[in-house]
């Protein structure tokens, strides 16, 4: 059997036909334009590529995951222009006459690392991306986390000493949240250049270090994952995750009586085991589990 899996981002859609990391026959990425020609584009990729018999959607969001929703399969109250409210699973759907899956980014990036990455037999853990925004989703006792509607960590709120770093943040809705302060988009803005071009400048990543940890540990501390996968293009700063990784222990100052948490930090804050493949190799995870059901 073979799956499509879709990585919808805001900015690019990753899509890809197979069963695993061993065996993706066909990827293509492009650039998201209008909802309906990069749905067009994908169901077109998938089209010409033969037979699959689920495909799977790791979305951008925020999105409809309720099942008994009558918007289910919706992206709701995005900022991105022309997005709102647009119906994936339907255009899909009737694109391709087969079931489709349909879940955030990270969960379904989550769901790849548990089936062949980094979270490999774990049953609570979270999987956070620090990209150009942040998000963060994850499993709880072995079910993709969903409740009211999904996680939103980063949106969540980290203390901002506006002394320090008077920088307003990038949140459209909140300013100042976990994204406003920390994300790709949050450097560039506050330093005046990408994080690209910063490597060298060890500011810059003591206080993105500092943001960061201040948002994990807030995540270990209300759900208790096992491990966090620590993803997105920011976190290529190959400087920044030994930082988060110290600020973390500091932070915690030790309450916490996990050696996890001690020595074992290097293993419990990790890079993606499937680097930036997590998100399209999870949404086949998606596609197969529909297909199973
Ligand atoms: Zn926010």
């Amino acid at each position: 059997m073979t799956y499509g899996g879709i990585e919808a981002g805001g900015t690019k859609w990753v899509c890809a036909i197979g069963e695993g990391p061993a065996d993706l026959h066909d990827t293509v990425t492009f650039p998201t334009t209008t909802p309906r020609e990069t749905i067009a584009r994908a169901a077109d990729f998938f089209a010409r590529n033969g037979t699959v018999a689920a495909v799977g959607v790791g979305s951008f969001g925020p999105i409809d995951v309720r099942r008994s929703s009558p918007t289910w399969g919706r992206i709701t109250t995005t900022p991105k222009a022309g997005w709102a409210g647009t119906d994936v699973v339907a255009a899909l759907g009737l694109a391709l006459d087969v079931p489709v899956a349909f879940d955030t980014d990270v969960n379904a990036a989550a769901l790849g690392e548990q089936r062949w990455g980094a979270a490999v037999g774990l049953v609570t853990f979270c999987y956070v991306t620090i990209g150009t925004g942040i998000g963060g989703g994850g499993m709880a006792n072995g079910r993709l986390m969903h409740g009211l509607l999904h996680p939103e960590l980063g949106h969540m709120r980290i203390p901002h000493d506006r002394q320090r770093d008077p920088f307003d943040g990038v949140c459209p809705y909140h300013g100042d949240c976990f994204e406003g302060l920390a994300s790709g988009e949050a450097v560039r803005q506050r330093w005046g250049a990408p994080g690209e071009t910063l490597t060298d400048d060890a500011a810059v990543w003591q206080l993105e270090a500092e943001y960061v940890a201040l948002g994990l540990v807030n995540v270990i501390c209300t759900l208790s994952p096992q491990r966090i996968v620590l993803g997105g293009g920011v976190m290529q700063q190959s400087a920044l995750l030994p930082l988060v990784r110290g600020e973390v222990r500091r932070l915690l100052a030790g309450y916490i009586d996990a050696p996890e948490l001690g020595d074992g930090i290097d293993e419990f804050i990790v890079a993606p085991g499937l680097g930036d493949r997590a998100g399209v190799l999870g949404a086949i995870e998606l596609a197969r589990r529909a297909n199973d059901a």
